[in-house]
């Protein structure tokens, strides 16, 4: 039984730097004419409500969204990023300068694919996955996939496109999801050893992210840059503090883009963590 639901987490830190990478990530794959393939493993419902029950029992997107959405001269991405959640904003709430829906990764990528590029979304939960369906029906560039992310991954590489994006996004529920995630994350790419893989992963006390750093590191992969960074002290173990994401074959000076990004970012949703960001090549070429 999955008990995760996105809509009570949208809009919050983790998402703001997710999303903005996210798009950072499809931007490069732009950059060529030939058709590139989107997948994400773990999509979600695909977009919020922030006024809804669940958005509002914590308003976690006040520690995000909120804290940059008024951000003056903010660097380009992230005025880019904003723009595109302003996009699924109804005029009179754009006006009114705040956000009342906020896009999930789905609907983030989908701004930025082009005529001649596909999407797979793939979805477990049996409320969330219909909801995702019904928001992408009849878009011929998307296909939804009711099951789960590593069966479907693994079933869809490599991509006919040969170019393209997996974000891998679990919830991080079960105990052993790391392993799992290793696992799914050295078997793809053993099929698909030239697409950009992008993972987020939690920064909390309790959750064995060295290990999972050591254990990629030493499986082969090659081209691994990871960057991360917390928004409050990291004091409680279950308590989350911060954020990271892992990326396999990052494009072309994306490592210098999103170190010199989080410059920016990092102090604006900083919370008393006070920690520089963590940037570096787990393993390089
Ligand atoms: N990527 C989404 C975004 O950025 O908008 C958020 C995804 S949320 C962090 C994780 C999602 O994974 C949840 O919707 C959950 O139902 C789903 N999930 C959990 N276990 C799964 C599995 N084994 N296969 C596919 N989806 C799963």
């Amino acid at each position: 039984m999955l008990s995760y639901r996105h809509a009570f987490h949208a809009g919050s830190f983790v998402d703001v730097h997710k999303h903005i990478t996210l798009r950072m990530l499809l931007k490069a794959l732009r950059k060529k004419e030939s058709a590139f393939c989107y997948i994400d493993t773990h999509a979600g419902a695909g977009s919020y409500d922030l006024q809804s029950e669940y958005a509002q029992k914590n308003r976690e997107y006040e520690t995000g969204i909120s804290r940059i959405a008024a951000a003056e001269d903010p660097p380009a991405e992230v005025a880019e990023y904003l723009e595109a959640v302003k996009a699924v904003n109804p005029r009179k709430v754009k006006e009114r300068g705040e956000f009342r829906y906020y896009p999930g990764s789905p609907l983030f990528a989908k701004q930025l694919l082009r005529k001649q590029d596909r999407m797979l979304l793939m979805e477990l939960h049996n409320t969330e996955a219909p909801i995702l369906r019904s928001g992408f029906r009849d878009d011929r560039q998307v296909t939804v996939f009711h099951g789960d992310a590593f069966v479907s991954l693994n079933a869809n590489l490599p991509p006919k496109e040969r170019r393209g994006l997996v974000l891998i996004d679990p919830p991080y529920e079960i105990k052993n999801e790391f392993q799992v995630l290793t696992q799914a994350l050295v078997k793809a790419w053993r099929k698909w050893p030239t697409g950009i893989y992008a993972v987020w992963y939690p920064l909390q006390g309790n959750q064995p992210v060295p290990q999972f750093h050591y254990d990629l590191r030493t499986a082969g992969l090659r081209r691994i840059f990871i960057h991360e960074f917390s928004v409050i002290p990291d004091t409680e173990p279950n308590r989350l503090a911060g954020t990271g994401m892992l990326v396999i074959n990052p494009p072309w000076h994306f490592s210098e883009e999103i170190e010199a990004l989080l410059k920016w970012l990092v102090p604006a949703l900083d919370r008393g963590a006070g920690r520089p960001p963590r940037c570096e090549w787990l393993v390089s070429e």
